[in-house]
């Protein structure tokens, strides 16, 4: 019996891709080895995150770099750093920011619920701009000039949510903060692949980019990069690290954090409740060098060959597959399903209902099922469930 069935539970098939509320990405052989060796010596967590700086800064071109618990925490650990700084009583009164700068602007159309990150900081958002193209109401979108009319003196810095359309650019964002000297943070959690975009985002000026370990790179689920300048990068590592060791003793690595920035010794920081532990920072190291260098590209020819075998075992007059290519090729490719609900006489609703609650369970992309379209996302799906998979999309296609 697996750890699964010993626990009363019933492995599934994930066709999503590498959704949290799955289990993240399946992590390739090398990187649970890096886990493994992680856990069978012990280190100085100080000292790890100091190396991991120096990785994560040669692969993206940033200053420094701090692993995390995910690109949430990243999020939360970037907007700690902008709110307190190097200043370890501002550290101590998080989320309380009475007193000094904790408005983080954005743009209304890239509010989300990951946002809480943020709010659970202390940052109180300033929404900027309308996307009149959603609200059928027009054709604009966000722009500069309402950034710069919402920066004022309780302007703590600039929340960015970035995609290839997000609107005004990052650039524009970038040079309507640093010209007030503010910071920008930059939430890419999903923009990988392409991986030009572990630099692009850097280069284009976010003083901080949150990456999740636990999606494309392949990671654990549980892991993220916060990568970007020196000094907000120490102050996010001061507010996440152990602090229960005596000032006298206390010698940080000085790439990491710089004592003398700090007017003291910080005690536990709001971040401290999203510890990394030593394990996954080897594991997603030993990922981003896989992901970076290019390891998993031919993993991704035999995944679209995978759709292609799904695409034609499909055999249902109610059904039309088609594969689709994601991030100009340099993401998965996706395989859609579009359902002629009619002559089938189910809704896409039903059948991914169904498709969850038969064996094996089967969970498929639902980003479009008020299209009446289910998508296969072959990332998580492993060679032997490729079967089974077919077997009951077939099963559920034919009523
Ligand atoms: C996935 C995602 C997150 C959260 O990432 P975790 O690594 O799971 O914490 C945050 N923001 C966006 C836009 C995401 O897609």
């Amino acid at each position: 019996m697996g750890v699964y069935e010993d626990l009363g539970l019933q492995p599934i098939i994930n066709a999503s891709g590498a959704v949290t509320r799955l289990g993240g990405a399946p992590m390739p052989e090398a990187v649970q080895q890096a886990w493994r060796d992680a856990a069978a010596a012990t280190v100085s967590i100080e000292q790890l995150q100091a190396a991991a700086s120096a990785r994560i800064a040669a692969v993206t071109g940033a200053e420094a770099g701090l692993v995390t618990s995910g690109a949430a925490a990243a999020m939360m650990l970037g907007t700690a750093a902008i709110l307190a700084g190097n200043d370890p009583a501002r550290m101590e009164r998080l989320p309380h920011c009475d007193g000094f700068p904790h408005e983080m602007v954005i743009a209304r159309e890239q509010r989300s619920g990951y946002d809480h990150a943020v709010r659970a900081e202390g940052a109180r958002l300033v929404e900027v701009g309308f996307h009149e193209i959603v609200a059928n109401a027009g054709v604009r979108r966000a722009e500069a000039w309402e950034y710069r009319a919402a920066i004022g003196p309780n302007t703590a810095g600039i929340v960015y949510v970035y995609s290839p359309t997000s609107c005004p650019p990052l650039e524009e964002v970038v040079a309507c903060a640093h010209a007030a000297g503010l910071s920008v943070l930059v939430d890419a959690a999903g923009e990988l692949p392409p991986r030009e975009n572990l630099r692009s985002l850097i280069a284009a000026g976010a003083d901080l980019v949150a990456f999740s370990g636990g999606k494309a790179i392949r990671g654990p689920q549980s892991s993220g990069i916060l990568c970007g300048r020196s000094d907000l990068i120490a102050s996010a590592a001061a507010q996440m690290l152990d602090m229960d060791d005596h000032p006298e003793l206390w010698n940080p690595p000085s790439k990491l954090i710089n004592r003398d920035l700090l007017g003291g010794m910080p005690r536990h920081g709001i971040g401290r409740a999203l510890k990394v532990g030593k394990e996954e920072i080897v594991a997603l190291l030993k990922a981003l060098e896989l992901f970076a260098s290019g390891a998993y590209a031919e993993d991704d020819a035999r995944t679209r060959a995978r759709l292609e075998r799904i695409a034609s075992a499909i055999k249902s007059p109610a059904a039309r597959c088609a594969i689709r290519e994601t991030r100009g090729g340099a993401g998965a490719p996706l395989l859609e399903i579009a359902l002629d609900e009619k002559s089938l006489g189910r809704t896409a609703f039903e059948v991914c209902r169904r498709l969850r609650a038969g064996t094996p369970a089967v969970y498929v992309g639902h980003g479009r099922l008020p299209e009446g379209i289910l998508i296969i996302n072959p990332t998580c799906v492993r060679e032997e469930q490729v079967e089974g998979l077919c077997r009951r999309l077939n099963e559920e296609l034919n009523s």
